[in-house]
């Protein structure tokens, strides 16, 4: 419920792409710090138990803005846009007498039905967009050719809606970033920042050159996400240099990857800074709601890997700050577990606009509060469709989260198998203990003495379906 009364929040809604949490220092991060991010934690709540329904651009994108998941809004996969007939809550909100926008990176598709909807101005990047004098676009097709940095640019834009707002009704602004998407390019001004030290490693970095991943399912070690498999010209902007030992070689490749990582993120923080500054000059922060956040986590160089899509911890878990001073008290953390699903209920009640009785998301207000329900969810439900895409090979699969506790079943999409001559891949499990193993290297899924914990997370996997209405593949139940 809307705490303050009469005078409705101000939304300004902050996204990132592939912004893993282990890399705001409000969470704690070895490798970098975020400043101005940590200004919103700082003066709010930060969500540790934030987590995406499938970590994916497009389809947590689609989850966020619908409040259902992907298979109800079937924005499955990157190749599957939303159909822009869905009801969302920018729109929602709009119809309740919000001014809303959208500005920056989209990914839902463009073009008749899948333009976005629902905002009264909207200018966006065309797919993933370009890092350097991107190309954007606006209703009725009109294409605007921008000069300078993607960040700065779509920080700019934002700015100046909310400067140029109509000051008797309250606003919502989707603010967009493209950054730190793949290929990591930096702004100018960070182009050679970091050039002088030593990024520290993640704990499970040499896990593929020691193991080959052999502890996993044989179809996650046959992924191809490992940092060995990024393109040194592409990726890492160099060719990788002559005489290198494996180890040694990989230590180069993390360097080289995760200092453009953070140089784009610096953009990102910079932007951020810059929007919070504008409220203060407004003087409308303490009505108005800042979030942060990103469509999912990524792997910096965490098992070896780069990228996404995985149930495991650093793709699932999203960072989630959200400021709100007329309601939620500053400096606070909340181990509650937040969906993605979760955002437009919550940012709907907090409008004091009725949620929708199909949104399957819960509203959060009350835990970003610091008074969690006790009814509140303490399992979720995950599911990744894109079985083995041509780039990276990830298996599709599902899974069920605890608080201390993960399940994840491979199930080796039957359609996939379709055009298959031999036999269909067999369907694989992983459990992790997260209590005693917190960075997921032990996969006890055959220890005879978990077979009880085994078979309570498959029926908590069941039931949660069964609420969210999927249906399970073949093999499953
Ligand atoms: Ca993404």
């Amino acid at each position: 419920m809307n705490s303050v009364g009469a005078t409705r929040p101000n939304i300004v809604f902050i996204m990132s792409d592939d912004h893993a949490a282990h890399a705001v220092s409000a969470y704690g991060s070895r490798i970098n710090t975020t400043p101005n991010i940590d200004r919103i934690a700082d003066g709010g709540v930060r969500l540790d138990a934030a987590f995406c329904t499938n970590s994916i651009c497009t389809p947590s994108r689609a989850a966020i803005l619908t409040g259902t998941y992907n298979h109800v809004n079937r924005v499955t996969t990157l190749d599957t846009h939303m159909d822009n007939s869905l009801v969302t809550f920018p729109g929602l909100l709009r119809d309740a007498g919000y001014q809303t926008a959208m500005i920056g990176k989209w990914h839902l598709g463009h073009g008749p039905g899948h333009d976005p909807t629902g905002f009264d101005h909207w200018r966006i990047l065309p797919g993933q967009g370009h890092y350097h004098d991107p190309v954007m676009l606006e209703a009725d097709g009109r294409v605007v050719e921008r000069r300078g940095y993607v960040t700065d640019l779509i920080t700019d834009d934002t700015i100046d809606w909310i400067r140029s707002r109509d000051r008797s009704r309250p606003f919502m602004v989707l603010c967009h970033h493209k950054a730190p998407h793949r290929r990591w390019e930096p702004a100018p001004r960070h182009a050679t920042r970091y050039d002088d030290v030593d990024i520290a490693e993640p704990e499970t970095m040499y896990e593929d050159l020691l193991t080959g991943h052999a502890d996993r399912a044989a179809v996650v070690a046959a992924m191809r996400m490992r940092l060995m498999d990024l393109d040194p010209i592409y990726d890492l902007k160099a060719p990788v240099p002559p005489g290198l030992d494996a180890e040694s070689e990989l230590r180069w490749r993390y360097q080289r990857y995760i200092k453009d990582y953070l140089r784009v993120i610096d953009a990102v923080d910079e932007g951020v800074g810059r929007i919070l500054d504008v409220l203060d000059d407004e003087g409308i922060a303490e009505n108005t709601i800042v979030v942060y956040t990103s469509d999912q986590g990524f792997f910096l160089g965490d098992h070896g890997w780069f990228d996404k899509r995985l149930m495991y911890e650093e793709s699932l878990r999203m960072p989630l700050c959200v400021r709100y001073p007329a309601a939620i008290p500053a400096a606070s953390a909340s181990s509650a577990m937040v969906l993605n699903v979760d955002v437009a209920p919550t940012l709907l009640s907090w409008a004091g606009v009725e949620v929708p009785a199909w949104m399957q998301g819960f509203d959060a207000t009350p835990v970003m509060e610091g008074a969690v329900p006790a009814q509140w969810r303490t399992s979720m439900y995950y599911r990744y469709w894109m079985h083995r895409d041509a780039a990276h090979n990830v298996p599709a699969h599902l899974g069920v989260r605890t608080h201390d506790r993960k399940l994840i079943c491979y199930y080796n999409d039957p359609c996939d198998q379709l055009g298959a001559s031999g036999p269909a891949d067999p369907v694989e499990w992983e459990m992790f203990d997260l209590a005693q193993d917190p960075l997921e290297t032990r996969n006890v899924i055959a220890d005879g003495d978990r077979r009880d914990e085994v078979a309570a997370l498959t029926a908590e996997l069941v039931r949660l379906a069964d609420e969210v209405g999927d249906i399970l593949p073949a093999g499953v139940r």
